[in-house]
């Protein structure tokens, strides 16, 4: 299996670079904005250990949201059903960085794949600990789920959304008004920025992933039920509000950044990270969007059968 899914991975990067379709890179962080939309890399890890990627896959980029399905993790690990109090699990229906729900719902963010509701399980990750030790475990996790030591925060990227992101800073403002943050929101801002700068390579994201799709061979980080609970997560949410789209069309959980990457669970069979940093117009990967569908009904991977 493994040859021919090089094969195809190998072609299918090819037709990438063919179709040139790219879209726009995340320019409202000014570091990201200077990235070439132009690149591609994508890489599947298979249970039992095996790996197979094609084009860049050994290029660092910017995980961005795709690091709140971890925080997500640490947090469901640290204080579990108690997160819920404080956000919700429905999918939003609006832009990342939307406000609008939160005033309607009186600061109880939709999900936690938002930037309100990651904003709120950082804070909560920061209960009792500096920020500095919050941002070590978030990347002690994916460390040890990618079973790689050299992962590490891109200091440019969170210096350069610090200081733009003021859409960020209203919402962590009004989650404060509402009783909903309990670290001031400088402290829980700036944990949040570094927390998305993570860097990794899409084959050290796929190996992370294996964790959630509790592939035989990689570690046991998290319980069946989580791994199912952040799944269902990721499938419901992991798109904005393009996420029904995305299930429609590829029908696997999977949660995207504005770096361009995208981290899909077939579970038990796949961890699939993607990475093309020119986005649509809901902030996900456009050919990122399109390889997860070829790569999916080629394999015949999907939940629904
Ligand atoms: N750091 C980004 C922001 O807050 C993350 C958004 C994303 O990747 O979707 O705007």
């Amino acid at each position: 299996m493994t040859d021919a899914l090089k094969t195809f991975l190998t072609d299918l990067d090819l037709d990438i670079r063919a179709q040139g379709d790219w879209g726009q890179v995340a320019d409202y962080i000014p570091e990201l904005g200077r990235i070439d939309p132009a690149q591609f890399g994508i890489a599947v890890a298979l249970p039992g250990g095996g790996m197979v990627s094609a084009g860049q896959a050994r290029q660092r980029f910017s995980i961005q949201s795709v690091s709140k399905v971890f925080s997500l993790a640490c947090v469901l690990g640290r204080i579990g059903e108690q997160i819920w109090t404080r956000v919700g699990r429905e999918p939003s229906g609006q832009r990342f960085d939307s406000i609008l729900a939160l005033e309607h719902e009186n600061g109880r963010p939709r999900n936690p794949f938002i930037n309100a509701g990651a904003l709120v399980t950082t804070d909560e990750l920061l209960t009792g600990r500096a920020p500095k030790e919050t941002l070590a475990e978030t990347l002690g996790f994916l460390r040890a789920a990618a079973e790689d030591d050299d992962i590490h925060i891109d200091k440019a990227v969170a210096r350069s959304e610090a200081a733009t992101g003021h859409r960020n800073a209203a919402l962590a403002h009004y989650l404060k008004s509402c009783d909903n943050l309990r670290n001031p929101p400088e402290i829980t801002l700036g944990t949040y920025v570094h927390q998305c700068a993570i860097e990794m390579t899409c084959e050290q994201l796929a190996r992370a992933g294996r964790v959630i799709a509790q592939l035989p061979g990689a570690p046991r980080m998290l319980t069946p039920l989580k791994a199912r609970r952040i799944s269902a997560l990721m499938m419901m949410c992991g798109h904005y509000d393009g996420s029904g789209d995305f299930a429609f069309r590829v029908g696997l959980p999977a949660k995207s950044g504005v770096g361009g990457g995208i981290l899909l669970i077939a579970p038990g069979q796949a961890s699939i990270a993607i990475w093309s940093p020119g986005l649509d117009g809901y902030g996900n990967s456009r050919m990122g969007s399109h390889a997860a569908e070829r790569l999916a009904h080629h394999m015949g991977w999907s939940v629904f059968g």
